[in-house]
């Protein structure tokens, strides 16, 4: 097995964590040392590395709801939604490392007989840190299968085709300047915006419809933000 080190730290919400049992330790010490052990895994495993967690405790508030399975088979458009996100998030995904957690899986197998890994996550976490025969009971990111015609490939041949496909993608901003999106249109574009991934960059004075869900909010007047915008660029 080939040396890993957790991963860089990244930013994870810091939750408050309940006493440890210490009493209950021994017992679960008990039912794993020496015994043929299985072990199922969740999103909680991988929030260290800096996967996020739908649905965990710490969730950011509107984080954005995957796209159903079923949708994306189903429609265009939910596939065109899903590709969108997914071409920006992959890099990250790509790149995260296995933590502690996902290590001392892979350390189990020094105290018992370890006959099984069944995971829910699709992050290649568990291979990363050197387990074998995982079970990827969600499918897996790293691989892709056309749906048409069956053809698979490693999920980073096809971000390169999609990268190409799309040049200046992940440079897109929309610039939202004097308004509180309280008209529904306006919203809308703005919604449309952060949905898509793209920068969302508000210049207002007071509050937004769009506070929540844009990349940077700048409390200001429209005219004296876009003089200052201006300067920077010529300095
Ligand atoms: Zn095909």
């Amino acid at each position: 097995m080939t040396e890993l080190t957790a991963g860089p730290a990244l930013p994870v919400p810091i939750l408050p964590e309940p006493r440890l049992q210490e009493d209950l330790w021994p017992r679960l010490r008990a039912l794993v040392h020496g015994r043929r052990v299985a072990v199922l895994t969740g999103a909680g495993i991988s929030t260290e590395s800096g996967i996020p967690d739908y649905r965990g405790a710490g969730t950011r508030k509107r984080a954005r709801a995957p796209i159903p399975f079923r949708e994306f088979i189903a429609s265009a458009e939910g596939r065109q939604r899903y590709w969108a996100r997914a071409m920006l998030g992959w890099a990250r995904m790509d790149a995260a490392r296995p933590n502690a957690g996902h290590l001392a899986v892979k350390e189990l197998e020094s105290v018992c007989e370890l006959v099984g890994l069944i995971t829910q996550n699709v992050d290649r976490l568990h291979h990363k840190a050197g387990s074998e025969d995982v079970v990827e009971l969600h499918g897996s990111l790293f691989e892709v299968k056309c749906l048409e015609c069956g053809f698979r490939e490693p999920r980073n041949d096809l971000q390169e085709r999609l990268r190409a496909l799309t040049p200046g993608f992940e440079n897109q901003t929309l610039l939202v300047i004097g308004s509180s999106l309280e008209v529904y249109s306006g919203f809308c574009v703005a919604r449309a915006a952060a949905r898509a991934d793209r920068n969302l960059a508000v210049i207002n004075l007071g509050p937004t419809r769009a506070d929540d869900i844009c990349t940077l909010k700048i409390e200001a007047r429209a005219g004296r933000a876009l003089k200052r915008l201006i300067d920077v660029r010529r300095a």
